[in-house]
Formats: structure tokens, C-alpha cells, sequence
């Protein structure tokens, strides 16, 4: 590509599969360009020196079938989708009837348009955010998750009754009360560890053993530290 080279990346609308691209790149390469790459729902052009009007472009995207997306509703779908991703744990918000309300769009103009712009529907749209975030707060804290859409605060206590930290599907729902005295433990909020020399090394035990033996989180799970720790480096200087 030349240094002088103008790159634009139209959205387009109406494309769905592979012979829509193959449709789409052939009308596009009887304009003068110097790159096509088309995906669906994109075309990337790369300009050569020859000036090409944008009427021209437009006219063959609709040679080919499609329309290219407009700023507006360029715009509007990401109104919708950031609407989406702030209201996932609100179910009545993201009822089609309000969520239309909220971006000014008729019910049957969004669902239409969205489903035809994103190729997915809006209902698989909200779905599919939610399930992300739900992998979101896996990668990022030690979050683990029932097939009933129930959260937990660890492995250990995926499954048990009354250990539900909140949903995330169908709705998304936390229990941010009970999901802060967990983040919260540690050495420095279990009274008994906080004199304790091994604290360091032990940090306190597991948080679901403890609750199981006492009731509170904020208890410690004391493990032979000393007796693990000598076993440990026994271990690693004999293979030595
Ligand atoms: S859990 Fe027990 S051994 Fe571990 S730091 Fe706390 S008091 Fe010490």
C-alpha cells in the first residue's frame, strides 16, 4: 500500500453469508481500487490515486443487493448495545417495549434493523452479553458457575444451598453484601490470624471450610503450616 493511500471501512447492510461477500466483492472491483477486503456486514477499500465519489461506491454496494449503514444508524446500534450492557441485570429495562422507548425507535423498526445490521437478534444480542459477562467474572476473580445461572464465591461451594452469591442468567443479579465479606477476608479481618506468625504462609485457610466448621466467614481454617512447610523443603533439597 502507497504512503498516499486512503483506507475506508463502510458497514453494510443486508449481508449474511459467503455469497453475499463473493456478490459484493465483484461489484466492488469494477471501481478502480487498489485493495477489497469484504466481510460480512464490511467492506475495508483501499484508494488508489484515482479519486472514486462516494455515489459511485454506494451504487455498486447496491448493485450488489445491500445498502451501506448510515452514521444515524451506526450510531443508534451502539446506543442500543451500550443501553444493553448498563441495564443486564435489570429484566424490565431490556423488555422490548421499554428498550425501544429508551432509544426512541419503534419496537418492530429496532428489532428489525437490529437483526438485520448485526445478523443476530436483539433478544441473542442481550443473551450472548450476558453469558460474556458472566465469563468475564470468571477470568477475572475466582467466581465459579452453576448450569442454573447461580454464582458462587469458589469451586467449593458451587451447588450448595444458601451459597449463591447472585445469578447470571436469566438475569444478572449480585449479591454485592455477601460477595464484600468475601473479598474482605483475609489475614487482616480474621481476628485469630492477625497475631499469628504464620500468616504469611497460611492466609488464613480456606473460606468455605471455615464457614462449614464455624458459620462465619471471618474465621480461620488453621492447616499444620509448620509440619506442610517442613515436608515441603525436605522434599525439594533431597531431590537435589
Ligand atoms: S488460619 Fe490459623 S494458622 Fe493460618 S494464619 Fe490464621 S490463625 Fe494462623
Amino acid at each position: 500500500m502507497s504512503y498516499n493511500s486512503k483506507v475506508e471501512t463502510f458497514r453494510i447492510k443486508g449481508m449474511c453469508c459467503s455469497r453475499c461477500v463473493r456478490a459484493l466483492k465483484e461489484e466492488l472491483s469494477k471501481l478502480s481500487l487498489t485493495k477489497i477486503t469484504v466481510r460480512i456486514g464490511e467492506a475495508e477499500l483501499v484508494y488508489g490515486k484515482e479519486i472514486i465519489p462516494f455515489e459511485q461506491t454506494q451504487n455498486a454496494v447496491e448493485d450488489a443487493g445491500f445498502e451501506i449503514m448510515t452514521l444515524l444508524q451506526n450510531k443508534k446500534i451502539e446506543e442500543v448495545k451500550e443501553y444493553v450492557r448498563r441495564h443486564l441485570s435489570d429484566s424490565n429495562a431490556l423488555r422490548l417495549s421499554v428498550l425501544s422507548r429508551a432509544v426512541a425507535v419503534s419496537p418492530y423498526h429496532l428489532s428489525r434493523t437490529f437483526s438485520l445490521i448485526e445478523k443476530e437478534t436483539l433478544q441473542d444480542f442481550i443473551i450472548r452479553t450476558r453469558v460474556e459477562y458472566a465469563a468475564q467474572l470468571l477470568r477475572d476473580t475466582e467466581r465459579a458457575f452453576d448450569g442454573s445461572g447461580h454464582i458462587y464465591a469458589c469451586t467449593a461451594t458451587v451447588g450448595k444451598n444458601g451459597e449463591e452469591l447472585g445469578t447470571f442468567y436469566p438475569t444478572v443479579n449480585k449479591a454485592n453484601d455477601l460477595i464484600k465479606v468475601w473479598e474482605e477476608r483475609d489475614v487482616t479481618t480474621i481476628p485469630e490470624c492477625k497475631g499469628c506468625n504464620l500468616q504469611l504462609a497460611c492466609g488464613g485457610g480456606c473460606a468455605s471450610i471455615a464457614k462449614n466448621r464455624t458459620g462465619n466467614l471471618a474465621s480461620p481454617d488453621c492447616r499444620p503450616i509448620t509440619q506442610l512447610l517442613e515436608m515441603g523443603i525436605s522434599h525439594y533439597f533431597s531431590e537435589q
